[in-house]
């Protein structure tokens, strides 16, 4: 079906939030993606759905990385405010289950922070009162995504702990972590590692490692979902 862009905000230097009103809603689970296309070409690519059903109104946004030389993501940057694109979906088994009252992690990297949002805002919206932390990797401070969004949510939500980590600091002022996002660094934050259900979108590398180093301190393979590009 089709959806017109309402709005295309610039996130970072490299990264927008496309902000889609599609004919019908999409009735979407938090984490799930979309298939997105352009009228004028037949190339189709998944895009995480970045918000909760519960804060969607006749709209969903979508937070997307433009990749040089990519046959969408170009084109995709080059639209306008009120231009069309084709969408289909909802798809995918990368949503937060409904009635689970475990503890929840969500480590992301870079534009896998779109699915993680989703569900981050969903658990808020629902009042679901379990922790929940968002470990959010990137390479620079600069190249956080929605930094400030997260940070206002920590301060509002005492039951959520936000903790970015960028692999270089750029300037000495940053005072969060450095480096990689790794399982002893969500065993400092997360006591019992073994008690959270897990959710993790980003790059596969840092994916499979956080998985796998988990698996090794017990986490149950059921409780570790994942989403990776
Ligand atoms: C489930 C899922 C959800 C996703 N959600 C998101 C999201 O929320 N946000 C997001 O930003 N991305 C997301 N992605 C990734 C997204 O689907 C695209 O892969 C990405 O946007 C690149 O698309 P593209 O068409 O611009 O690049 P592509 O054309 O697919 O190119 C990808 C890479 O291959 C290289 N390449 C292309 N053609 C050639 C060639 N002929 N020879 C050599 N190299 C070549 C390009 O230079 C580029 O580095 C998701 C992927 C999946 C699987």
């Amino acid at each position: 079906m089709q959806a017109v862009i309402e709005a295309i905000i610039q996130e970072t230097q490299a990264v927008r939030r496309f902000r889609l009103r599609p004919e019908k809603p999409l009735e979407h689970r938090p984490g799930q993606f979309c298939l997105l296309s352009l009228p004028e070409s037949n190339v189709a690519r998944p895009y995480s759905i970045a918000t909760s059903p519960t804060e969607e109104q006749g709209f969903f946004e979508l937070i997307i990385k433009r990749v040089e030389h990519g046959r969408l993501t170009p084109a995709l940057f080059a639209k306008k405010e009120g231009d069309v694109v084709d969408v289909k979906g909802p798809f995918g088994t990368f949503y937060y289950r409904d009635g689970v009252y475990a503890p929840v992690v969500l480590i992301g990297g870079g534009s896998g922070i779109a699915p993680l949002r989703s569900i981050l805002h969903y658990l808020l919206a629902k009042k679901v009162k379990v922790p929940i932390w968002l470990f959010f990797g990137n390479r620079t401070e600069q190249d956080i995504i929605l930094h400030n969004e997260f940070s206002a949510l920590s301060s509002e939500h005492e039951n959520f702990s936000y903790i970015p980590v960028v692999d270089h600091p750029k300037d000495g002022s940053w005072q969060g972590y450095a480096g990689h996002v790794t399982e002893s660094l969500v065993a400092e934050r997360v006591v019992d590692l073994r008690a959270p259900h897990y959710y993790l979108c980003g790059p596969p590398g840092m994916v499979a490692q956080i998985i796998c180093a988990l698996e090794v301190h017990g986490v149950p393979h059921e409780h570790i979902r994942r989403e990776q590009w």
